[in-house]
């Protein structure tokens, strides 16, 4: 699960507490101050269980690069792989995980993985 996606998650389980605890009668939230508390409780939460949960990952080899730029060429969100390859820092919040570069690359570069967050 990327970030964006946990946040996605928060959002949704946030709106879910909120509206149950509105309904409770009496109601349990009294007013927007107590709702966003709640919220950003929410949200730190996600956030924290999207550091430490195992999620797909891209791992990258950056001995076996050869720089031929076929991964940034065919990139679905049009990221410059070859230079997040060569850096080891394959976390992008627009990465889809499509694999593309990982089925592209010819060296064997790119690879996904499942594990935590670095
Ligand atoms: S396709 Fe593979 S070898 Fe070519 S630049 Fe990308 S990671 Fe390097
Ligand atoms: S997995 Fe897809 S979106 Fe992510 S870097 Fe590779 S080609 Fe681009």
């Amino acid at each position: 699960m990327t970030t964006q996606e946990a946040k996605y998650e928060a959002y949704k389980i946030a709106s879910v507490v909120l509206r149950v605890m509105a309904s409770h009668e009496p109601p349990v939230v009294p007013n927007s101050q107590d709702a966003k508390a709640v919220a950003k409780a929410i949200m730190e939460l996600s956030d924290l269980l999207a550091l430490r949960l195992p999620s797909l990952r891209l791992e990258a080899a950056p001995e076996k690069c050869v720089g031929c730029e076929q991964c940034a060429k065919h990139c679905s969100m049009s990221l410059d792989v070859s230079k997040m390859v060569k850096t080891g820092k394959m976390e992008n919040d627009e990465c889809v995980l499509c694999g593309v570069c990982v089925d592209g690359c010819k060296q064997g570069a790119i690879r996904f993985t499942f594990r935590t967050a670095r």
